[in-house]
């Protein structure tokens, strides 16, 4: 695989959009069992509105780092909801990982997954097991990390991070909800799977197809 341009991450905040919106549906469902039911609307909203903010622009004039800091700005004027700004300080965080190159080296792509979840949790505070987004955005991290450090090709690393954050959000149907909306509920959240983990994944995955394909 060759490195990614300021063209091949518009194609994949394209991919996300898309799948997003595909998903909406369903993360609103598993949002309304135990938060407010709008996760899905909000998670399509912030990606509709980077895709177009993206659409906007010539890739040939921006960097990786210009193409996250506008993902950034328009998830958060986009979304009211608490993934706006977790979203948000992720795609900021990929940026400043890449600062000052007009590409992202092969190996090193699997070091966006790794910057996003940091971003999520300096943001959040939310730790593993809190049954939150993190509980796929940080095994995921570690996995992308561990490949990345080992000098795995990066196809393999990215479906390793996926396996991660796959197996991350369903294990969130035995946890208790400790940050967010529905830890209110407490051990009534128990039994469902998480709506932000859940999308997590589904955010890994496309990321997995788009970089790594
Ligand atoms: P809201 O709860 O404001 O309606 P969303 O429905 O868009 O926001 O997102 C809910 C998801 O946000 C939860 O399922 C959880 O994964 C995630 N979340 C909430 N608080 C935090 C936090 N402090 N850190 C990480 N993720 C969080
Ligand atoms: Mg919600
Ligand atoms: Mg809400």
């Amino acid at each position: 695989m060759s490195a990614l341009t300021s063209a091949d991450l518009i194609k994949m905040f394209r991919a996300l959009s898309e799948r997003i919106e595909a998903e909406k549906g369903f993360l609103c469902e598993l949002d309304g069992h135990i938060g407010d039911a709008d996760h899905g609307i909000a998670m399509a909203q912030g990606f509709g509105a980077v895709a177009r903010a993206l659409d906007a622009l010539d890739p040939a004039a921006i960097s990786p780092t210009d193409v996250f800091n506008t993902a950034a700005k328009s998830f958060l004027n986009a979304v009211g909801a608490s993934s706006g700004p977790l979203y948000a300080t992720a795609f900021m965080r990929a940026g400043a990982a890449f600062k000052g190159k007009d590409a992202i080296a092969a190996d090193e792509a699997p070091a966006i997954i790794e910057a996003m979840a940091r971003g999520i949790q300096d943001r959040g505070k939310a730790e593993p097991g809190d049954k939150t987004m993190i509980d796929a955005w940080q095994p995921a991290a570690v996995a992308a990390a561990a490949g990345r450090e080992a000098g795995k090709p990066a196809a393999e690393v990215f479906a390793a991070a996926r396996k991660a954050a796959e197996e991350g959000a369903a294990a969130t149907a035995g946890m208790v909800a400790s940050k967010g909306r529905s830890s209110r509920l407490g051990e009534r959240s128990l039994g469902h799977v998480d709506p932000g983990a859940a999308s997590a994944a589904i955010v890994v995955a496309v990321m997995a197809e788009s970089l790594a394909g």
